[in-house]
């Protein structure tokens, strides 16, 4: 039975044997349970609710005392046999457990819910077989009284059967769960198997909504809490806590919130916490396999092979053919991004189960990010069609589809794959770009990387986190690597104002460098800080300046010790946290240089290569102990803090942003040393200015505020105004000056970019025109602009092949005049002695405008002359 019962069905006229020998002729099922509900005594019904709670908040042995008693007294109450079966259970106690169920399905041999607990059961003591073979009883069961389960209750029941089975999550879905929980909205089993089911597809917010409309009962138990708190793990872990908290609370005994919990101390790089939160998980059940799947995770990360492989050995103890071990082991290394190890383990876990979900989905991800494409997107394939509701093999089969149009640019050591508008666009500077990142930061490292790097840039966030993640959704992202794979948001993903791709490429490539020295095996911190760093290194525009909120934040609470980094980047406590995060790893980075050299940093990564943790590598190659090296960083970052702005405050003026500048001044009279309060009065005044003592006025207080932070580039910064001023004058020359002081900051800085340019054509300074071209493409290659100042400056320096790419990427973009687009890159081509291709671009430009009179001219001039006619005869 590989598909659904049709609701509806019948029995098949057979009556079965079991129920019609029972005494009392008991024909019909209404009357059974009529019969089942009266048989206990009043009292024992409060009892089973006494065990329930017993067993849901953690009691496990007074739920297990209370059900063995009224069990011995003869019971045939199935949730009786479930508690005391479940009880053992969570203990371990798996042989008491399969006694338990044993006798249970004596006494109740129609019971499907005990049937199915009894699969977990068997497995637990080895006997694999047996508990496939309760399938097929299952299966007898319903066959024999498919009517029998059309109640909420057994709708639930069948359902999971049937998932059990392999059946389309689909179909269970509108078939039995649904429908549950729509007949008896009070039933908490509905929506924990809806929720559940969810989960297994990576439908999380399925999970989410399904729970919160969860009837209020459903509160009071810790599974409840469990499954909100994964269905938030991906997107926001914050949430994922507190409901942890709420399940432990609930029941501080609940090992899969410990677990759970376990995970994310993983993830935080916080072994001890982790290790702790395991050592509670064995207190309440000493063989628990996942806890010593996490447990072989930890040695794994402490690089101790013979931990590893024993706390494997005691997680596959009960169940040698148990999927589940390898998979977790996998999946928690691939989370810290030891994909090649992960793999491996979701390899074993498939040689157990060949058709395990989990394990496939897993290593689907693993293989996508190591860059072994061809067999990843087979398997996406082979998942999606097994399993359609699938949300993870749906999103990848359809992104696959997507980046089948997108073009694959090769450079010497990459593979470079762009929308094909966008690779015509600036893939050759992309291309050249990843090959002066490659010479300088692999030679500054002295990393050897073999196989091409796969560089993906999207168009649309949506497909970026696909790609990266396996789900829509994660903001915030610019660029991801996972060592062989880098992926990135194009320019077009990022509206008006997009970040640097070219920072952002260095920056991902700096990941590749570390990450293949290391073999993946450093802490986020440590790689984040150096992909920082190598940006300011590479351009100080790129950089991470300190702005005031960093400043406050170094001298204020929120500074981190180098010793605890990672935490400050595992766990933020908000998006700005997290950017801290990023400044203050770079900045560690730039500490550990100054104070130990490159030499040391380079050795403290071949330490970590070496499976040498970082709380062993840095002490040795610093020549400091660790809590040197905190107070070492403290005192450097201070100082650093403190040479920012020196003597101002950060205090803001109380005042309505309608505030004219009499108010502000007043405020300012009050707090003469606020750097906000000068902004905004100096942006108030630079707005205002109209005649000179106005502007003599204005440029004072921006001089001052220049004075006081020059390295801030926020809103309302000095240069802007000082621009601002100099084009109220006018003053072109001036206007420059301040435009190129602050592009010489900020790489992303395009509308003082776009300005500068229109100086320059202005005043015929066709260098510093390319330049500033150039560097608006690195910030938007998809604007008519800067290849038109690149392509107009080019020419006039007679940089031919410039001005070629130039115009040409123009008369893709130029959608004001492409007709003067095309004509200007035919006649560069007529130039060059390129008449073919200078005969055809006129053709297009005067498809575009066919009265342009200087293109007929310049077709004219490029036809060939035509052959004199031969002679007619007549
Ligand atoms: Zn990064």
């Amino acid at each position: 039975m590989g598909d659904l019962v049709e609701q509806g069905e019948r029995s098949r006229g057979r009556r079965p044997r079991r129920w019609a020998s029972r005494p009392g002729a008991i024909t019909g099922l209404a009357c059974l349970l009529a019969w089942i509900a009266a048989s206990p005594r009043p009292s024992r019904a409060a009892d089973i609710a006494a065990a329930e709670a017993a067993f849901r908040t953690g009691r496990y042995d007074e739920a297990n005392r209370l059900a063995a008693e009224a069990v011995r007294d003869g019971s045939w109450v199935e949730r009786w046999h479930l508690v005391k079966i479940r009880s053992e259970m969570a203990q371990g106690l798996y042989p008491a457990a399969l006694g338990s169920f044993e006798d249970g399905a004596r006494r109740i041999p129609g019971s499907v819910a005990l049937l199915l607990l009894g699969r977990e059961v068997y497995r637990r003591n080895g006997r694999g077989a047996e508990a496939d073979a309760l399938l097929d009883a299952i299966e007898a069961r319903v066959r024999a009284a498919p009517s029998r389960y059309g109640t909420p209750d057994g709708l639930v029941l069948l359902g999971r059967y049937f998932l059990a089975r392999g059946a389309d999550a689909k179909k269970v879905l509108n078939q039995c769960f649904d429908p549950a929980a729509k007949q008896q909205p009070g039933l908490v089993d509905a929506p924990f198997a809806i929720a559940e089911l969810a989960l297994s597809k990576q439908d999380a917010a399925l999970a989410a909504t399904t729970l919160a409309k969860a009837p209020k009962a459903a509160r009071d138990d810790p599974h409840y809490h469990y499954l909100l708190a994964r269905a938030f793990d991906d997107d926001d872990r914050g949430r994922s806590e507190k409901e942890l908290d709420e399940a432990l609370k609930v029941n501080p005994r609940h090992v899969d919130s410990l677990l759970l919990r376990a995970s994310h101390r993983v993830d935080q790089e916080r072994s001890a916490e982790a290790a702790d939160l395991l050592q509670q998980a064995f207190a309440v059940n000493p063989r628990e396999p996942r806890g010593w799947a996490y447990r072989a995770v930890l040695a794994h990360l402490s690089s101790h092979p013979e931990g590893e492989a024993s706390a494997r050995a005691k997680a596959l103890d009960s169940w040698p053919e148990d999927p589940e071990v390898d998979h977790i082991i996998g999946r928690e290394l691939s989370a810290k991004y030891r994909f090649a190890e992960g793999s491996a383990y979701q390899r074993k876990s498939l040689g157990l189960d060949p058709d395990y979900p989990p394990a496939r989905a897993q290593l689907c991800q693993d293989l996508l990010r190591l860059g072994r494409e061809d067999e990843g997107w087979a398997l996406a394939d082979a998942i999606f069609k097994d399993d359609p509701y699938n949300v993870l093999a749906f999103n990848l089969t359809t992104l696959r589809d997507l980046l089948a149009g997108f073009r694959t640019l090769q450079g010497e050591g990459f593979l470079v794959r762009m929308d094909p508008r966008e690779a015509e666009l600036y893939g050759p500077r992309v291309l050249a770009l990843l090959a002066r990142a490659r010479k300088t930061l692999g030679a500054k490292y002295g990393a050897t990387i073999d196989g091409p790097i796969t560089v993906e840039i999207f168009p649309r966030k949506k497909e970026f986190a696909v790609r990266t993640f396996g789900l829509p959704g994660a903001e915030g992202f610019l660029g991801v690597c996972f060592g062989p794979v880098i992926t990135a948001n194009s320019p077009a993903s990022q509206g008006e104002t997009p970040a640097n791709w070219e920072a952002v490429l260095w920056h991902e490539y700096g990941h590749v460098v570390t990450l293949h020295k290391t073999k993946n095996k450093m802490p986020r911190w440590l790689s984040e800080g150096i992909s920082v760093y190598e940006e300011g290194k590479e351009n100080p525009a790129w950089g991470s300046p300190i702005t005031p909120r960093y400043r406050a934040m170094l001298l204020g609470e929120d500074f981190t010790p180098l010793s605890r980094l990672s935490a400050a980047f595992l766990a933020p406590k908000s998006g700005m946290h997290l950017q801290f995060a990023y400044f203050e790893s770079a900045l560690a980075v730039e500490f550990l240089i100054a104070k130990a050299g490159e030499a040391a940093l380079r050795g403290v990564l071949d330490d970590l290569g070496a499976g040498f943790t970082i709380n062993e590598a840095l002490p040795s190659r610093a020549g400091m102990t660790l809590e040197q090296l905190d107070l070492a960083f403290a005192d450097f970052a201070r100082k650093k803090a403190e040479a920012v702005a020196p003597g101002m405050t950060w205090d803001a003026p109380d005042l309505p942003p309608t505030a004219d500048a009499k108010a502000l001044e007043d405020w300012l009279g009050q707090h003469p040393k606020s750097f906000p309060g000068l902004r905004r009065l100096a942006a108030k005044l630079v707005a205002g200015a109209t005649d000179a003592p106005g502007l003599a006025k204005a440029k004072g207080r921006v001089e001052e505020l220049r004075r006081a932070d020059p390295d801030y580039v926020g809103e309302d910064n000095a240069y802007v105004l000082l621009a601002a001023l100099a084009r109220k004058t006018p003053d072109p020359p001036a206007e420059r000056q301040a435009l190129e002081a602050l592009a010489a900051k900020d790489g992303d800085a395009s509308p003082a970019l776009l300005r500068l340019m229109e100086l320059e054509r202005g005043s015929g300074d066709w260098p510093a025109l390319a330049r500033d071209a150039g560097r608006m493409l690195a910030i938007n290659p998809l604007v008519a602009a800067p290849h038109r100042g690149l392509a107009e400056a080019s020419e006039k320096l007679g940089h031919d092949a410039e001005a070629l790419d130039a115009y040409k990427a123009l008369a893709i973009l130029d959608e004001t005049d492409p007709a003067d687009a095309h004509y200007r890159l035919a006649k560069l081509l007529a130039r060059l002695g390129r008449k073919d291709e200078a005969r055809l671009e006129v053709l297009k430009s005067l498809e575009e405008a066919p009265r342009f009179l200087d293109a007929h001219k310049l077709l004219l001039e490029l036809v060939p002359p035509e052959p004199r006619p031969e002679a007619k005869t007549p």
